[in-house]
């Protein structure tokens, strides 16, 4: 039996800004150059797009001020009608439908079931009368993409990927987020890479990008210094809002270097989750849903359904848990969660979502940073085991 009064593994804190970033950050600051527009085709940011680009395979990337920022150009680039019908995930964060109602568009909520993907007949019935489909691959977790952008095709709207959580996922050999029109990523402190905030949009589609680096806030001519075609941008000229939502040098110092760290995180990532899983499914009081055959995922949490609990003895679990140390969220069961789509009172006539809801009630949410050695692993599961056998017997 493990002594749990040895000091839990903290799934909170952050790692250490690498060395290399620290040296390209001292050097911004004694230059002063903090606006990208300064030094625009050298200027840090400008740096991080084209890395980021090369690493996702995109043809083009812009680097914003987050995944929200990210998510809301995307719908103006698509120049999407105001009242516009986005479908997304109902299992997602607040932000993604917040950026949609700031885009002036509609967000509608697609059923997501109990392996936390979402309900493809849901989408399908729903995406006859839809405008653009939002794709939130909420925690990692990839829904059969390839039914997607059938459905997408069928009905001929454009699908957005926010892919805020999902860096280094690949689906049948193919990274996230370039898979759909655009995809969004986040650089927000709980992502792979931490910027403290920040975020980026990548398209393969020469138009989209040269509205989106306007809008962002490339005013003036200051979009000729994007990697983008020129021929695409000219004719937006004074004619697009500027919302301003820039990344500034200093995280895009801090992200560069990164990104060189990636595919090390997300092979740890990934044998941190499938260490956890194995322990979690074998002990009987948990579900651990598996990845699809051709998504490959580059998790830094878990998620785990309880088997049988009610909801009192759902609570007891977590009080268990953090009792020990170790913070378990049921979905449904915190207050005010943020990922539970109730709660999102800011949009007009929230629906009934009975399988969504039932999966939000049994989904339990646990950090698993890439950072965690295997012994810190097992002591995480011994956590959540103990927290279940102590309410299940
Ligand atoms: C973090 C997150 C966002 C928001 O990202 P920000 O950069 O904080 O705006 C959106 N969607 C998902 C799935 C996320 O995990």
């Amino acid at each position: 039996m493990r002594d749990f009064s040895v000091e839990a593994p903290d799934l909170y804190s952050a790692e250490p800004i690498p060395a290399s970033a620290q040296a390209a950050i001292e050097a911004l600051l004694e230059s002063g150059d903090l606006f990208r527009y300064t030094t625009p085709e050298t200027s840090p940011a400008a740096l991080l797009e084209r890395a980021f680009a090369e690493k996702l395979g995109a043809r083009f990337a812009l680097a914003v001020s987050s995944c929200s920022a990210a998510l809301f150009l995307s719908l103006k680039a698509l120049n999407l009608r105001s009242g516009a019908r986005v479908l997304i995930p109902a299992f997602t964060f607040a932000a993604v439908p917040s950026a949609i109602v700031h885009a002036g568009c509609v967000p509608v909520l697609v059923e997501v079931d109990s392996t936390y993907r979402v309900d493809l007949a849901d989408l399908e019935e729903k995406a006859i009368t839809a405008d653009a489909i939002l794709i939130s691959h909420m925690r990692g977790h990839t829904s059969d993409m390839d039914a997607i952008l059938k459905i997408a095709h069928t009905n001929e709207v454009p699908m957005i990927e926010d892919a805020a959580h999902s860096l280094g996922t690949t689906w049948n050999g193919r990274n996230i987020g370039t898979l759909g029109k655009i995809g969004c990523f986040s650089f927000q402190s709980y992502k792979m890479l931490n910027a403290g905030e920040g975020g980026m949009l990548i398209t393969d589609d020469p138009e989209l990008i040269a509205r989106a680096v306007i809008m962002s806030g490339a005013y003036e001519h200051n979009w000729k210094s994007h990697a983008i075609v020129r021929n695409a941008a000219e004719p937006w000229q004074n004619k697009l809002p500027l919302y301003n939502m820039r990344m500034q040098n200093l995280s895009a110092c801090v992200v560069r270097p990164q990104l060189d760290m990636l595919d090390q995180r997300v092979v740890q990532g990934r044998a941190n989750h499938d260490q956890a899983a194995k322990r979690l499914q074998d002990s009987g009081y948990f579900t651990v849903p598996a990845s699809l055959p051709l998504e490959q995922r580059a998790p830094d949490s878990i998620q785990f359904n309880l088997v049988d609990f009610s909801e009192d003895q759902a609570r007891s679990f977590m009080v268990n848990a953090k009792e020990n140390g170790i913070t378990a969220s049921v979905f449904g069961l915190s207050t005010d969660n943020a990922r539970a789509f109730w709660n999102w009172q800011f949009i007009d006539d929230i629906p009934e979502l009975p399988k969504t809801r039932a999966m939000l009630s049994k989904a339990c949410d646990v950090r698993l940073p890439a950072r965690l050695d295997r012994a810190e692993v097992d002591y995480v599961a011994d956590v959540l085991i103990d927290a279940a056998r102590r309410v299940k017997g």
